[in-house]
């Protein structure tokens, strides 16, 4: 099949990009360093929440 050029598409818009390059300009790379980020923190919100869940579960737990 020629005429069918290897390539890959731009995982942020989906554009066809160069098959050495992941997206297919600075903008795109930008928009998932901040979505990426955005993930991160929410990962970090989770897991300060279940920690008080956890910290209160303790608390509230009968000693002895
Ligand atoms: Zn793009």
């Amino acid at each position: 099949m020629p005429g069918i050029i290897p390539h890959r598409h731009c995982i942020v818009c989906g554009k066809a990009v160069e098959p050495d390059v992941v997206y297919c300009s600075d903008e795109c790379q930008e928009t998932m360093d901040k979505e990426r980020k955005r993930q991160r923190n929410f990962m970090i919100f989770m897991f300060v929440l279940l920690l008080g869940f956890m910290v209160l579960l303790w608390l509230g737990a009968p000693k002895g």
